[in-house]
């Protein structure tokens, strides 16, 4: 059975078509820069890549050009449509309605709607695509994977904010938490690389991207995370603040004289690894203008690694141990540098690090020592693959 995996940002569309269930990848691509006259198809099946740019102005003509390219004779990837059963989408916000994927109704994306004030830069986005999807294949079964679902499993304890209880009645305000996919990839593969049963399995993974966030895995179910009501809480990040104390903004606000909407750019765009470095977002350059004696970028790689230590530990705290720690993204599948960072001086907590298996990591890879009593490793996230999986399950479910 052949799944097309959508993930609609606001100016992209990253695909994927899987034959399901042999998880099979027949072509992946992406198209950039949608609204642009000069906006990028990048595609690859077979060993063939393509690059072209063309001019995309809307969700509808991307995905029209997604499904002909993927009907291009000298392709040969499908013959006709008529062979694609399934669209899985990436959903970025469920609210608290979806712990688990779903097949797409007129009810599902009337609630999708209603979560758009919750993550008004991305579900819009994923609306527009899956709406794009509908009318160019309706003949499909199409469904949405949800960020926030895997986390729909933390305690109470865990989501609310301490604040007055009716902003959690009136508004739904509390921790949802992100990257829930790729959280439950990696822990799934964390649990099979440590050779645990994943339903006794104790697991922190720390998805460290871009945008970065940690998870608490235990048993299997989501108990606690680092984002919250947006993704901005937790972690440093790129441009992102992550935790601060709350009066900080308000005495900003105050000082400077800032708007709502300044303060929300200041701590969502100018901030984190950008912020405190003075030049760059990307891990790579602070790391190496670091190395060049930069103390700025010093102090962000200090900072951005002391953080996630700390949520290591309180994590390990918050399920009563740990067997394994996970590292994906960006970051975390690349920075050797990181990692060793991170990992160092926790002994107390029964983690050794395997020097030369951490700098010579690729792909799933163990970098604790033998004797170290928790794992630590790498494992290269693979969301498209629970979307696929997730799809492909809620057909047969709806065939039988
Ligand atoms: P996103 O959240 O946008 O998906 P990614 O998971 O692609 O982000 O991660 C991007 C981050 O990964 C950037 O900060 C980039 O510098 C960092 N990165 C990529 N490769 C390396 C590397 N070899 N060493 C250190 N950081 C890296």
């Amino acid at each position: 059975m052949k799944i097309l995996v959508l993930n609609s940002g606001s100016s992209s569309i990253k695909f994927q078509l899987l034959v399901m269930p042999q998880e099979t990848v027949m072509a992946v691509g992406l198209i950039d820069r949608i609204g642009s006259p000069k906006s990028v198809l990048k595609f690859e099946s077979n060993g063939k890549k393509i690059t072209r740019e063309i001019e995309i102005l809307d969700h509808d003509t991307g995905v029209s050009i997604i499904v002909e390219t993927l009907k291009n004779p000298e392709l040969n990837i499908i013959q006709s449509v008529d062979e694609i059963s399934g669209v899985g989408h990436r959903v970025v916000h469920g609210g608290e309605w979806f712990n688990s994927s779903v097949v797409l109704s007129d009810d599902v994306v009337q609630k999708l709607s209603q979560c758009c004030e919750l993550a008004p830069l991305h579900n819009p986005a994923n609306i527009k695509g899956i709406m794009s999807a509908q009318n160019l294949l309706p003949h499909t079964t199409q469904c949405a994977a949800f960020d926030t679902a895997f986390h729909q499993t933390m305690p109470s304890k865990a989501f609310m904010y301490a604040i007055p209880y009716a902003y959690y009645e009136n508004f739904k305000i509390r921790k949802y938490g992100f990257h829930g996919i790729s959280h439950q990839y990696v822990s799934q593969e964390a649990a099979k690389l440590a050779n645990i049963p994943y339903s006794e399995a104790k697991i922190i993974v720390c998805h460290l991207g871009n945008g970065a966030s940690i998870s608490a895995v235990k048993h299997g179910k989501s108990i606690d995370t680092t984002m919250g009501l947006t993704p901005l809480e937790g972690l440093m990040m790129g441009t992102r603040s992550g935790d601060l104390d709350v009066g900080a903004a308000c005495y900003i606000m105050r000082k400077e004289n800032l708007s709502v909407d300044q303060i929300d750019t200041l701590f969502n765009k100018k901030s984190g690894l950008s912020g405190v470095s003075g030049f760059s977002s990307d891990m790579r350059d602070i790391q190496n203008a670091a190395a060049d004696g930069n103390e700025r970028a010093q102090l962000a790689l200090d900072m951005f690694a002391y953080r996630v230590k700390k949520y290591i530990g309180s994590y390990a705290a918050a399920m009563g141990g740990v067997d394994a720690i996970a590292f994906t993204g960006g970051i975390g599948e690349n920075s050797k540098i990181l990692r060793a960072k991170i990992l160092q001086d926790f002994d107390f907590l029964g983690i050794s690090l395997h020097e030369t298996a951490n700098n010579t990591a690729h792909g799933d890879t163990i970098i604790s020592t033998d004797s170290s009593r928790v794992k630590a490793m790498v494992i290269e996230t693979n969301e498209e693959i629970i979307i696929a999986r997730d799809t492909y399950n809620l057909i047969q479910k709806n065939t039988v």
